[in-house]
């Protein structure tokens, strides 16, 4: 009788053991998936941003941009090509597009939510020089920046009182060299950066003089995000990382390799993240960050954000600049896109397929096209008739 208890009191000792093991054992199975902290996602949508009353960009049918293998670069201060995409890597798809009937629900009711994200709480940021106040940046002045001119900054190496009297838009003289050099380019971005930071608003958008931004488009790519993440959204120039030699004192240098986004499709980023980049862009820092590793403004953007504060590049097939085939863009995924450019001397015919009323010798870069398009209110667009 006595033996017979022992033996009960041992089994059920050793049953024990073995239940209780075998439910460690199952806890992390029973554990949800672990969560992407780390990977910026859209925020779940609250609002959609009012369209234009006069907008009528067509959706893109595909806003996926045929794939495209290395692309070749003229000028040496930006290392250009275009990036490989998955589509989940890609940003801003239709999906982001899309209102949800709360959304409808609050703004038929006249409700606006804090967070809801308005043009003006973008800043943009154009690239100019001298020699083309005329050419280039007057184009946009009739075009999108028309429409923008609150939000828009341009930043150029030289006075121009009467631009300045004309445009009525806000012209910074960076008193930056005029040269296409490294140097001169980091000091335009180092003033724009600065600027920005002191303009208080949530993003950050940077663009060149040869970039058509579809404000419409970029106000719904970034409602979908929200100023506070950790976000660099951009469209890559190379397939891959790029690689750079890190000077860390002056006697030696690791290599480091990063991800960033070309300048010539612009590129945006959050406040939140802006504000970390400070220690390396803030007050003039930018330019002795970019000597550090002897790349231009672009790379040292993509080397503050990904190389130092480990924040990923998000990529979006939206932003276009002329070293991609702009003639490949679907006609009726254009108005649907971000950012939009057009050839140089090197290659005057890469522009974009758009039909509209105006001819391709009054409108060689079809911006002007472009923006009938969007805004067909405006003075000196042809009037649609039968
Ligand atoms: N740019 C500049 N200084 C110069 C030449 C160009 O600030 O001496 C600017 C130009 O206004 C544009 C950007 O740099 O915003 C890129 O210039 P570009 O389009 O001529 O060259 P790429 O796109 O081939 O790099
Ligand atoms: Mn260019």
């Amino acid at each position: 009788m006595h033996m017979a208890s022992v033996g009960i009191s041992k089994f059920c000792f050793l049953f024990s053991v073995a239940f209780c093991s075998l439910l460690l054992l199952l806890i992390p199975a029973l554990q949800s998936p672990p969560s992407q902290l780390d990977l910026p996602r859209p925020r779940p949508r609250t609002r959609l941003p009012p369209a234009h009353r006069t907008h009528r960009a067509r959706l893109p049918t595909s806003t996926a941009s045929p794939l495209r293998n290395l692309e070749t670069h003229g000028p040496p201060t930006r290392t250009q090509l275009s990036g490989r995409k998955s589509p989940s890597q890609l940003a801003g798809s239709r999906e982001d597009l899309r209102s949800s009937d709360g959304r409808r629900m609050g703004s038929l009711m006249g409700y606006r939510s804090p967070d809801t994200l308005e043009l003006r709480d973008i800043f943009i940021a154009v690239k100019t020089t001298r020699k083309y106040h005329e050419s280039r940046l007057q184009l946009l002045l009739q075009t999108w920046v028309s429409r923008a001119k609150e939000q828009t900054f341009i930043f150029t190496d030289a006075e121009d009182r009467e631009l300045q009297l004309r445009a009525g838009v806000n012209i910074i003289n960076t008193n930056c060299s005029a040269a296409h050099n490294r140097q001169a380019l980091c000091c335009k971005m180092s003033v724009e950066y600065d600027k920005f930071i002191e303009s208080q608003k949530k993003w950050f958008c940077h663009v060149d003089d040869d970039n058509y931004v579809v404000l419409p488009s970029l106000l719904r790519l970034l409602s979908s995000y929200h100023h506070s993440q950790d976000l660099y959204l951009g469209r890559p120039s190379l397939d891959h990382p790029i690689e750079a030699a890190e000077r860390i004192r002056s006697d030696g240098s690791v290599s480091v390799k990063f991800w960033f986004a070309t300048g010539g499709a612009g590129f945006c980023i959050s406040r939140g993240l802006a504000l970390k980049m400070s220690p390396w862009a803030s007050l003039g820092n930018f330019i002795s960050t970019a000597e550090k590793i002897r790349l231009p403004d672009d790379c040292t953007i993509g080397y503050i954000i990904e190389a130092l504060l480990e924040v990923k590049l998000t990529r979006t097939h939206l932003f276009h600049s002329h070293l991609e085939n702009l003639r490949k863009l679907p006609p009726d995924s254009v108005l649907g896109q971000v950012t939009l450019s057009y050839g140089g001397l090197e290659n005057r015919r890469n522009v974009l397929s758009v039909v509209g009323n105006i001819s391709l010798a009054e409108d060689p870069t079809r911006f002007k096209t472009v923006h009938c398009l969007l805004y067909p209110d405006t003075e000196w667009c042809p009037s649609i008739k039968a």
